[in-house]
């Protein structure tokens, strides 16, 4: 099943239990506008390269539309499409003012120098800068992507429509950008993790935690639940996986990525396994904050964990998806899971308009309070209406977005 079937089944399963009629599921899963794009750049040695870039407007009806900017060999437009409206449902989840919509250029980053991705970012926004802005559809990082890039896009973005910072989130501090938005997707995952153990009547101190990916989201979630107490045995990058039971030096780990581009290759401390090993490991927690689709019904036999917090999007298939829940392994979902980068963006962008600026903790806890209300009328919403946490995420989000378009009317 290809992502956005996968997107549209979810979706099919909460429209059900709202009895939503057809033309309104119809336009709810339409994207407003998909565009794909020719990205051609010089090569450092001269030659020319051609890559496809994307961006899928999904929905506005909440506000302008919002969402990352993926670099990543795999993207297609399909893939694109379902995040876009993943964005759409994470925004009315968190009960922010934005739409939803995605971005991505299909590019195997390794292979290329700074210079040749600042040019590929740069021809991007000469090919989309009439579609997107302040008030119409801001990027932000995800996978392959980090501040600089955004700097980037908004000097490129600038030469088109004059000083517009707010055209993008998650920019360097020192350029418009706001203190906790780099760690603030993985932040959120492990407030999230935290409630749901709570939530579940277990203690930081007796979880042991897994975390498939150890990049921006993967780093941070295990940084700030080893803070909280949490055990994270086993961290991985797309290299492979280190384990260790008695718990990963998660500063260490940071520190040995930092230092050695961003993988944990040759980190001592821990035993080498393999991904899908990490993903079978008897933990308490399982954190996949990777790439999509690593959950699938294949594997699905093999994962023991009783608690997944989806910290990348779309990591389980939803044939995988029916089976865990089937055997009651608590599932947090996607679109409240990893909702807090989209969160501390919004914070950036609407102090971009106002020209002021909140320090760290001031971040972390309008962060924590929106996160905080999120999760509980999810958590509740799943209770009343006996359905999992992705199903119940889903309904409000729904919900919400449809309330919006019909108040504004259609004609
Ligand atoms: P990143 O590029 O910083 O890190 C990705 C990590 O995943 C790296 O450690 C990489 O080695 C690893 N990886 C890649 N392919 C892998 C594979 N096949 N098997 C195992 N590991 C693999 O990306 P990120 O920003 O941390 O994003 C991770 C996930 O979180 C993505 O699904 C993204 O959509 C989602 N997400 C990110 C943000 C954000 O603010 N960055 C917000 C919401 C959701």
């Amino acid at each position: 099943m290809k992502a956005f079937e996968a997107t549209q089944s979810y979706f099919h399963r909460a429209a059900d239990l709202l009895d939503m009629p057809d033309n309104m599921r119809r336009l709810a899963l339409t994207a407003k506008r998909e565009v794909q794009v020719q990205v051609p750049i010089e090569r450092d040695n001269g030659d020319v390269a051609t890559y496809i870039g994307y961006r899928v407007q999904h929905n506005n009806a909440r506000g302008p539309m919002k969402g990352g900017l993926r670099f990543h060999h795999e993207v297609d437009l399909d893939e694109v499409r379902s995040l876009a409206m993943l964005m759409t449902l994470k925004t009315a989840v968190v009960n922010i003012p934005y739409g939803g919509a995605k971005g991505g250029i299909a590019v195997r980053v390794r292979d290329l120098s700074r210079r040749e991705l600042q040019r590929l970012t740069r021809k991007f926004v000469d090919a989309i800068h009439d579609i997107i802005g302040p008030d119409i559809d801001i990027p932000a990082p995800d996978m392959g992507t980090g501040a600089e890039h955004m700097a980037w896009i908004m000097n490129q973005y600038g030469k088109y429509h004059g000083f517009s910072p707010g055209i993008v989130t998650g920019k360097p501090v020192e350029l418009y950008g706001i203190p906790g938005r780099e760690e603030a997707t993985g932040r959120g995952v492990g407030i999230m993790t935290l409630k749901t153990l709570s939530r579940l009547g277990r203690k930081p101190q007796d979880t042991t935690v897994a975390i498939q990916g150890f990049g921006n989201v993967g780093s941070h979630a295990a940084k700030f639940l080893q803070e909280a107490d949490c055990r994270v045995v086993a961290v991985s990058d797309h290299t492979g996986a280190c384990y260790n039971p008695a718990g990963i030096g998660v500063m260490d780990a940071i520190r040995h990525a930092n230092a050695n581009e961003k993988l944990l290759t040759g980190f001592c401390g821990a035993e080498r396994i393999s991904n899908d090993e990490l993903l079978a490991l008897d933990v308490d927690v399982l954190i996949p904050a990777a790439i999509g689709g690593v959950i699938t019904a294949e594997n699905v036999d093999s994962i023991k964990a009783p608690v997944i917090i989806e910290a990348a999007n779309e990591p389980i298939r939803p044939e995988a998806d029916a089976i865990l829940d089937d055997r009651g392994v608590i599932i947090l979902p996607d679109v409240l899971a990893n909702a807090g980068g989209v969160t501390v963006s919004y914070f950036e962008w609407a102090q971009n308009r106002q020209y002021y600026t909140w320090n760290l903790d001031r971040v972390r806890q309008e962060l924590d309070r929106v996160l905080s209300q999120a999760f509980e009328a999810v958590w509740d919403l799943s209770r009343e209406r006996d359905t999992p946490l992705r199903t119940a995420a889903f309904m409000l989000g729904i919900q919400r977005v449809a309330k919006a378009t019909m108040l504004a009317g259609l004609v």
